[in-house]
């Protein structure tokens, strides 16, 4: 393939065989220089991406992955990195981790404790979260690089935790229950801004980890309360890095973090009729994953001149992060699973499009 621009990164992840698959024969065979090749007989596709992952491919190789793109972020570029496939591809193992809640000393405080959140000092008694690294997935391990990295003090930071779900924004860490959709705004002085969202100010990694313990949580309320799976909305944890005013020249300087767990590709099942509800959120995902696929197509292209941010809640929301001047990731995830043909090429060529 071509070198693709600075700005965007390609990759495509291929998890495991699992007992859970449809079918335990594989479809998915990879060639030379980052070549992934699908076929079933009847559907089929060869491509190329920044980089091919392979099932035994490590937490830590993925992380190695994105970890340049990081680095820019504390000079002041937004960046966004994206898991992108169909429900069960791993996406969620990708940005999160295995057994994530198992994993997170943060959580499980949480958890026993209720509703409270907890300060930290309780966190001291307990291992590191990263103490099993094997596990985590991008944004603990990003997170920990960053606060093990920027210990500079001019530096704050601020996180929030959202989803959107039906092309509406909701906060995760106030509002489990998608009572009150947030509208987004845009300043001169704050870029674009999703109006009411809560911004916690973290002073180091366990705060984080608190935070997205607490999404979490929220997340899995909503889905055995009201039936609803998270993977029919769009996951986004923001990390928001700001220079204090003090700083040389007093020049305030941002960066945003953006990491995006997206709600699952799939298309309609033909064989199964489904509630009109779920038709409904199939279509609103299909929507804002097109208009991504849009939006990423056209930075890959390097015309920046008419990029369709508006076309969904998602491109708009990211618009200042998903630029010429940005750091964007995307990360496709496949089953090698030859009972998901259509939906791993499908996923290719979402991907395939993007670079
Ligand atoms: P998604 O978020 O795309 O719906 P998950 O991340 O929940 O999918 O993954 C589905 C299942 O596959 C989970 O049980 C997860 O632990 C497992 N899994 C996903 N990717 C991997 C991987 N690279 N190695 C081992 N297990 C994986
Ligand atoms: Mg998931």
């Amino acid at each position: 393939m071509e070198p693709s621009p600075e700005n965007l990164k390609v990759a495509v992840r291929v998890r495991p065989l699992l007992s859970i698959d449809r079918s335990q024969d594989t479809i998915v065979y990879f060639g030379e220089n980052e070549e992934i090749r699908v076929s079933d007989g009847e559907h089929y596709i060869s491509s190329t991406y920044n980089k091919i992952f392979r099932p035994e491919a490590s937490q830590d190789e993925i992380f190695d992955f994105v970890s340049p793109a990081l680095g820019q972020t504390i000079k002041g570029f937004n960046c966004t990195i994206f898991a992108y496939g169909q429900t069960g591809s791993g996406k969620t193992y990708t940005m999160f981790g295995a057994d994530w809640e198992m994993n997170n000393p943060a959580a499980q405080i949480y958890y026993e404790n209720g509703a409270q959140m907890r300060r930290k000092s309780q966190l001291e008694s307990i291992d590191h979260p990263l103490d099993n690294p094997i596990k985590q997935g991008i944004i603990p391990k990003s997170i920990a690089m960053l606060f093990q990295n920027t210990q500079e003090k001019e530096i704050t930071y601020y996180s929030s935790f959202l989803q959107i779900y039906n092309e509406k924004i909701y906060d995760l860490l106030q509002d489990p229950r998608r009572d009150k959709a947030l509208n987004i705004r845009e300043s001169k002085m704050y870029g674009i801004y999703v109006e009411g969202l809560a911004e916690f100010v973290v002073e180091n990694a366990e705060d984080c980890f608190m935070l997205l313990a607490k999404g979490d949580r929220n997340r899995a309320v909503r889905q055995t309360r009201f039936n609803h799976h998270s993977s029919r909305s769009h996951t986004i944890f923001q990390l928001l890095l700001e220079r204090d005013k003090a700083n040389k020249r007093g020049v305030l300087k941002k960066g945003k973090l953006n990491f995006c767990d997206l709600a699952g590709s799939e298309k309609y099942d033909k064989e199964n009729t489904m509630a009109h509800e779920h038709v409904q959120e199939l279509t609103k995902i299909n929507k804002s994953l097109s208009a991504l696929g849009k939006v990423i197509f056209c930075l890959g292209t390097g015309n920046a001149t008419h990029i369709p941010y508006r076309d969904s809640k998602l491109t708009r929301l990211l618009q200042d992060s998903l630029g010429v001047s940005t750091r964007t990731i995307l990360i496709a995830t496949v089953s090698p699973s030859a009972g998901y043909a259509e939906e791993t090429i499908s996923t290719l060529k979402f991907a395939d499009r993007a670079k």
